[in-house]
């Protein structure tokens, strides 16, 4: 075996479980059922936990919850059938101090067989109260001793052992999940590292045999971490070169265009000279309502830097609720029409976007367009909505107009992506709230430059999220984003003061907060509790906790009425009259969680705060806040679990949206977030975006050097490896020369 050539992961992908000693067809059949299908996966299933055998304890030293190895004798076997049928086998054991444990399997008659009077063996356990008495519940059982004397399997003793996530459905235990890997590790015999070595000096990394054996079969404790260390970067490294792949395929089949950008331009204050020549960008800066933050200013220069560039920009801008996005959105469209092409803003919602386009269309109005084919060569910018709410007509002409390039933006839902839709050219796309929408919407939008209009152009992409994720977590699922991040608010704002109202007098004090605010002109919102079930009961719920406010905390008040199973007419006069101030409280259900911007809104309470997220809580706290007054956010409600309370305790102590996802992922794991990844292969299974930040950047960077610098040859091991984890067409895409 030792002179058998070095391995590639991907032989072992060849090689079925079934090939394995004591792998029938059952096993096969059982394995499969757990996605275990080669030798590969079996050696990627890794333990969940270790026991160390070298820990003996003496029985009488033994105490409820320890988890331990006891060296025993068996004294007395019997087995009977519980009341729900499944066979239990009991034994109580010994050892030299007459020491007495009981042991107790569960649908394992056969240990009967195995464990008869007078056989010496180790227990690894934990060790549970049963009714006053000290017992241990289906132990991994080492016989060393037999009942006649003889020894058995000594070669175990002492070892470290490895712990598999046991199948009861697949009818596997542990022992036998290890037996097979076992089996696995000793025939792949040495494998193949595709790691260079000086990479593997650098960062101190074991090699890829020692890592598989270190984790599976450690001969001490201390082998278990480097090997962990090891095999996470291999996850991450391949994770981070495909994404770099898949990036760089992108870029070199893509005809981006460079949009002509003054950087001086982004520089221009309110007030500064333009004339009617001077590009849209300036016109826009020099007439607009505030200077730009550093922040707003900083990330322009990177969004301007990607849309000059031939390369189409592909970049992701995270800025927490109120930082100012909309005017970054507003300012990269603005350089696309000033080379003559158009600028789409997508929206998740229609309430969103018709929001957008009327604040759009504020902040634009003043600005024409040259356009020839118009009397005077002049003509006012065109910004025009398309939802699925537009009549038949209307839709039609926004349709001609974005055909024929007289519409310049277009403010939209996902109907923006319908069939329909053809743009005359389309330069830069903005995608708002990007984590409503998928990575197909986000590739269909995309589409429409080059197959949908006139002349075929990838145009710049921009999407923007004012969920905070996770530096780590951005990397690994927007890993093919370039990131921008607005960490400043506009200045002059207060920090929103948040109080969890618990006790009867803090929430009256709540309300008394909202009649006092209203009093001074001010309005607020009033969040229903999210309810289980469909939309209409979800509506119905708020219909009635909008007439018990009105009849009591709020009577006297102007109250008003939002919900998703409203039409979308009706929607949209609500909100006109909270925006306009002929409503002072609004009633809602999360519809108005993102993007809605009503400055005077400075209280919002949210009730039964425990049931919502703690992103979705800090987007609806962000409601609030958005001029220079005080704002104050209330939680109402009493959480019913311990998660419920710290997201309450974490939205209390701290405003930072960063901050605030970096505990949601303590709290909820990273499950959650990677969630919208698309599972498989390539998913990180012992990776951790939490302990293993640095093996992620480590692996960051030697990917880009690794692609960048043209060392994947398609025959490398590397690629060999990554073909593991892309079904064929792709690896076709990404791997050919
Ligand atoms: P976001 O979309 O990131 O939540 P918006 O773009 O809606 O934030 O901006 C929030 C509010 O702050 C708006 O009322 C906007 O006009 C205002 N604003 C944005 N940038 C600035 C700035 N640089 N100075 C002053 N006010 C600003
Ligand atoms: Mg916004």
């Amino acid at each position: 075996m030792s002179d058998a050539p070095a391995r590639r992961l991907r032989q072992l992908g060849d090689v079925a479980v079934g090939n394995l000693r004591h792998v029938g067809e059952k096993r096969v059949a059982a394995l499969n059922s757990l996605g275990i299908e080669n030798v590969f996966d079996l050696l990627t299933l890794y333990p969940r936990r270790y026991i160390d055998r070298t820990k003996r304890v003496d029985l009488s030293d033994l105490n409820v919850g320890d988890e331990a190895a006891v060296f025993a004798q068996v004294q007395k076997v019997s087995s009977r059938r519980t009341r729900q049928g499944k066979v239990m086998v009991e034994v109580t054991v010994s050892d030299d101090d007459d020491a007495n444990l009981k042991v107790v399997f569960f649908n394992q008659a056969w240990r009967e067989r195995q464990l008869t009077v007078g056989v010496q063996a180790l227990f690894f356990g934990k060790v549970t109260d049963y009714r006053a008495q000290r017992q241990m519940t289906n132990p991994v059982v080492d016989v060393i001793v037999g009942a006649t004397g003889e020894e058995r399997d000594a070669s175990r003793v002492g070892r470290v052992v490895a712990i598999y996530p046991a199948s009861g459905k697949a009818g596997l235990t542990s022992w036998e999940m290890g037996g097979f890997v076992e089996e696995s590790l000793r025939r792949a015999g040495p494998l193949l590292d595709p790691v260079p070595d000086e990479v593997r000096r650098d960062l101190d990394l074991v090699d890829r045999t020692a890592s598989f054996w270190g984790i599976h079969l450690p001969a001490e404790f201390s082998d278990i971490a480097p090997a962990r260390r090891r095999l996470v970067f291999d996850e991450f490294l391949r994770l981070q070169l495909l994404l770099a792949l898949r990036r760089r395929r992108l870029e070199e089949s893509s005809s981006g265009v460079a949009h002509p950008i003054n950087v001086e331009d982004l520089d221009v204050a309110p007030g500064a000279l333009s004339t009617p020549d001077s590009t849209l960008v300036r016109r826009f800066l020099a007439g607009h309502r505030f200077t730009l933050t550093s922040a707003q200013r900083r990330v322009l220069g990177e969004i301007a830097a990607d849309m000059s560039s031939p390369l189409p920009m592909h970049r992701l801008l995270q800025g927490d609720v109120g930082s100012g996005k909309t005017v970054v959105a507003l300012t990269a469209l603005l350089a696309s029409i000033d080379g003559g092409r158009q600028g789409a803003l997508m929206a998740p919602t229609e309430v969103l976007a018709e929001q957008h386009l009327v604040s759009i269309r504020r902040d634009l109005e003043n600005l024409s367009i040259h356009d020839r084919s118009v009397l005077g060569g002049e003509r006012p910018l065109s910004i025009q909505l398309l939802t699925g709410r537009l009549r038949a007509k209307e839709r039609l002409n926004v349709l001609a107009g974005l055909a024929n390039g007289s519409v310049d933006i277009v403010v939209g839902t996902h109907a923006l992506l319908t069939d329909d839709v053809t743009f005359r050219s389309l330069g830069a796309v903005v995608i708002d709230e990007q984590h409503r929408f998928g990575v197909e919407q986000r590739a269909a939008l995309r589409e429409k430059g080059k197959e949908r209009s006139r002349e075929p152009i990838d145009p710049d992409l921009l999407v923007m999220t004012a969920t905070p994720i996770p530096r780590t977590a951005a990397m690994v699922v927007f890993g093919d984003l370039d990131l921008s991040v607005l960490d400043e608010l506009p200045g002059g704002r207060l920090a929103i003061k948040t109080v969890w109202a618990r006790g009867d007098d803090e929430v009256a004090a709540c309300w008394a907060r909202v009649r006092e605010e209203v009093a001074r002109g001010r309005r607020a919102y009033v969040i229903c509790p999210l309810i289980e079930g469909s939309d209409r009961v979800q509506a119905t719920s708020a219909v009635q906790e909008r007439d018990r406010l009105v009849e009591h905390e709020l009577a006297g008040l102007r109250v008003g009425l939002l919900h998703g199973q409203m039409k979308g007419a009706e929607k949209e006069e609500v909100m006109a009259r909270f925006r306009i101030g002929s409503l002072d409280v609004l009633v809602a259900t999360v519809v108005i969680e993102v993007g809605v911007d009503v400055p005077e809104a400075s209280v919002i309470v949210i009730e039964d705060a425990w049931r919502f997220g703690l992103a979705q809580l800090h987007q609806l706290r962000g409601r609030g806040g958005r001029d220079t007054t005080q704002s104050y956010c209330y939680l109402l409600g009493d959480p019913p679990s311990e998660d419920g309370e710290k997201r309450l305790e974490a939205l209390v102590t701290s405003n930072d949206g960063f901050a605030l996802a970096e505990i949601d992922l303590d709290l909820r794991g990273e499950g959650t977030l990677l969630g919208a990844r698309q599972r498989g292969r390539s998913d990180l299974r012992l990776a951790s975006l939490r302990r293993d930040e640095e093996l992620l950047l480590a692996a960051q960077s030697v990917a880009t050097t690794m692609v960048q610098g043209d060392l994947l040859s398609p025959d490398s091991d590397m690629v060999d490896e990554l073909r593991l984890f892309v079904d064929d067409n792709e690896a076709d895409y990404l791997f050919k020369s």
